[in-house]
């Protein structure tokens, strides 16, 4: 191929080339932005934690978080009482977990950056009740997002692409009941996500802890914090940023894994990774129906748009297991 003139490849592939140049991922680069640790998930004994919200709020900040939500069951923990621990590096963001269920089934709707408590809400059928509590978290300005969709085997692909107005979907929760994998015939969250972004759904996948235990030992078994989170690339540590950049997928969920850069150009998406110690990198891009189209090693991953894809997210995963998921680009016509 490479002794071949380029116009001889134009004249032999006129149609093929078209729809690189007619289609395009949309523009995105986290240079020049701050990059924010936070977890939007977690529980105090305010609901049905184990610790006290001072004590909850602590524990993140000590561990190199920039932000946190305070989500507690029903329960508004308002951070004004923690301002002593808020400063220029760390913030945190009011929330609640609006907490209800519809035959047995768990209905959990987290609730970001809201004002005061809101009501849970009930509805007849399971798509109500989700998008009641989604349109109550709205009715406030705050930002909703759908939690573990597969505990209780509450939420399935058929209800979830039928909610509007929702942008965040937990595809990583580190509480050890909620069955992120799936198993058997129920699919886990990453393939929940790619069938809903496959059926022309724009949601992002965030990791949360969900912690509930901050005490006695920290086992596989118990909700211990430290599992899941997000980085949000956003101008400046405030919840207006932060909340506008989640809502845009400005953002990465991780296990482990972390990212320098992010650069989506109109032909190419680069995801960049910040090496630890001696482990070693795989980045898979993934598209339509959760197909994996690339598999590239190393701290630095390429894709380019090869003319077809209606998105394209990224998945980086190190030797020990640690992931970063990369928001969806989508391609532009
Ligand atoms: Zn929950
Ligand atoms: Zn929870």
């Amino acid at each position: 191929m490479r002794f071949v003139q380029w116009w001889a490849l134009a004249l032999a592939f006129p149609i093929a080339a078209m729809p690189l140049s007619a289609q395009q991922f949309s523009r995105f680069d986290t240079q020049g932005l701050g990059w924010y640790k936070g977890n939007t998930h977690t529980h105090t004994s305010a609901s049905d934690g184990d610790s006290p919200p001072e004590q909850v709020a602590r524990w993140y900040k000590e561990h190199g978080y920039q932000f946190l939500v305070l989500s507690d069951h029903n329960v508004f923990t308002d951070p004004a009482a923690l301002a002593q621990l808020a400063d220029s590096t760390y913030l945190l963001i009011p929330g609640e977990e609006l907490t209800t269920s519809l035959a047995k089934k768990p209905v959990h709707v987290n609730a970001l950056n809201i004002p005061h408590a809101i009501k849970e809400q009930q509805d007849t059928t399971l798509l109500g009740t989700i998008q009641r509590n989604v349109d109550a978290v709205r009715a406030v300005s705050g930002v909703p997002h759908i939690n573990h969709p597969n505990f209780g085997w509450a939420l399935d692909t058929a209800v979830l692409a039928r909610v509007e107005r929702d942008r965040l979907l937990e595809i990583f929760n580190g509480h050890p009941t909620v069955h992120n994998r799936g198993g058997d015939d129920s699919p886990g969250l990453e393939a929940v996500w790619d069938w809903l972004l496959s059926h022309d759904r724009r949601l992002y996948g965030i990791a949360v802890d969900d912690a509930h235990h901050f005490q006695g030992e920290f086992a596989p078994d118990r909700a211990n914090p430290g599992r899941g989170w997000i980085v949000v690339a956003a101008s400046g540590l405030n919840a207006a940023a932060l909340m506008e950049a989640l809502e845009a997928g400005q953002f990465y969920a991780s296990t482990g894994v972390v990212l320098e850069r992010l650069q989506a150009e109109p032909g190419q998406l680069t995801v960049t990774i910040r090496p630890r110690s001696n482990f070693k990198y795989t980045t898979e891009f993934i598209g339509q129906d959760g197909a994996v189209l690339a598999r590239v090693g190393g701290v630095q991953a390429a894709y380019a748009l090869r003319g077809g894809e209606r998105y394209v997210r990224a998945r980086g995963t190190d030797s020990g297991g640690a992931m970063a998921w990369v928001q969806p680009v989508f391609v532009t016509r």
